[in-house]
């Protein structure tokens, strides 16, 4: 298919790598229609309670600046000039990022910069259709069904290329998958999270250090808070399964989800292991018992994309375990690429291939160091050694 000649493209969720990729093809002049299966987070506030903030880097500021929206975005970033280490004695320790201000990350909260880029793509030209939950694909036939869930009502539309940013559990790349061996494969990591929150202090200020990535290491599990620009902090508490439907029972005495269960349990836990961080979380017992357990796993996939008609990108590509706060990062620069590529290459399917051909081994090389980034930050951050073996490598 020439994509000279159509220029017309059905994007799969509007999320975050999806609200960002039709910013960049509306602005190429793309007619893109995006197809979302939560409510309109303008109107009826945004559905997720799930990773609440997230870490950027420069590779999704790139990404933001290309599409013109740094600047929005940045306006409500919070700066993290590096990791602040709680030691169980109540210790902090600052460890930067870099030599500077110039090197470090920003904590942005998912709902506003959606709607942040959700607003930029409609300005764009793209259209944006909620309450359309994707549901099967006729590839051949080029139609497709989608599922309004308030009242359960099928929506037909007709598509030449389906673009799939629907997340890790991607209903597009279950659809390709049926169509053609994909050998898809999901390794589910052994710890879950809940997230908890900081509120701001009596003063309506911080009430810890806000330029800084908080983690609480202890060993098999850990503890990390991220601030907010509304004076708050994410905490995310990472336990291993045992105790979650379908995982074996503990091994070892290490806390898990099967010791901690009750919002007594974990003040407990707290107050053994986090004790600096106790008095700072009032909510704890609401937060842990309304909070599910977030799971967490690395996703392989040995290609993306079927031919011309569909490519996924994102999650929906390559879930990755949250731990070098590269997953968002990385859907970022999936979309300028994509761009790009079909900047590039007259045909979709050549664009497509171009994209997987350049994207894979970069979104595998940080699958692989997310994975081991969770041993370094629960176990070996507070390691004297270990901090003296890396300042040698970086002298
Ligand atoms: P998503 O953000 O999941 O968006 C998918 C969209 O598709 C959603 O809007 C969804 O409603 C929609 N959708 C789903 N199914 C359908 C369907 N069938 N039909 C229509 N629409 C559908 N990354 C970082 O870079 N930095 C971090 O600090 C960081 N921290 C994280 C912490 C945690 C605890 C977790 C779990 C993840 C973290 N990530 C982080 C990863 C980041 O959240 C993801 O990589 C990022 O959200 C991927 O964006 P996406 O657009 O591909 O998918």
């Amino acid at each position: 298919m020439n994509s000279e000649q159509y220029r017309e493209l059905t994007l799969i969720g509007a999320g975050l790598a999806g609200s960002l990729l039709a910013i960049l093809l509306s602005q190429r002049g793309w007619k893109v229609t995006v197809y979302e299966r939560r409510g309109d987070p303008r109107i009826k506030g945004y559905e997720s309670g799930r990773s609440i903030n997230l870490a950027l880097a420069e590779r999704g500021r790139h990404a933001l600046r290309a599409a013109g929206v740094e600047d929005a975005v940045m306006a409500q970033a919070v700066m993290m000039r590096g990791r602040m280490i709680h030691g169980l004695d109540g210790s902090l320790q600052l460890q930067r990022y870099g030599r500077d201000d110039s090197e470090v990350i920003w904590s942005v909260h998912r709902a506003d910069l959606n709607i942040t880029l959700l607003r930029a793509a409609e300005r764009a030209g793209a259209t944006v259709h909620f309450h359309r939950r994707l549901h099967t694909v006729d590839f051949d036939a080029g139609y497709a069904r989608l599922i309004d869930d308030r009242d359960d009502q099928p929506h037909d539309i007709r598509f030449r290329t389906l673009v799939g940013a629907d997340g890790a559990g991607s209903a597009l790349r279950a659809e390709m998958v049926r169509k053609a061996d994909f050998d898809e494969y999901t390794e589910f990591l052994d710890h879950s999270y809940k997230e908890l929150t900081i509120p701001p202090g009596p003063d309506g200020g911080f009430r810890i250090e806000p330029h800084a990535l908080h983690i609480w290491p202890r060993g098999r599990y850990m503890c990390i808070a991220l601030p907010n620009d509304e004076r708050t902090f994410t905490v995310t508490l990472f336990l291993p399964n045992h105790g979650l439907p379908n995982h074996a029972a503990p091994g070892t005495d290490d806390p898990s989800f099967a010791s901690v269960r009750s919002g007594a349990e974990v003040r407990a836990l707290f107050a053994r292991d986090f004790p600096d961080a106790l008095p700072l979380i009032p909510d704890l017992e609401q937060d842990w018992e309304h909070h599910p357990p977030g799971l967490l796993g690395t996703l392989y996939l040995d290609r993306w994309h079927l031919d011309g008609r569909a490519l996924l990108l994102g999650d929906a590509a390559h879930a990755m375990v949250p731990f070098h706060g590269q997953g968002m990062n990385c859907a970022f620069e999936d979309c300028v690429a994509l761009a790009e590529a079909m900047d590039r290459h007259g045909v979709l399917e050549q664009a497509f291939a171009a994209f997987e051909a350049e994207r894979k081994p970069n979104a595998a090389a940080i699958q692989a160091m997310a994975l081991e980034n969770y041993i370094e930050m629960r176990d070996r951050v507070d390691d004297p050694d270990f901090l003296l073996q890396r300042e040698l490598e970086r002298a």
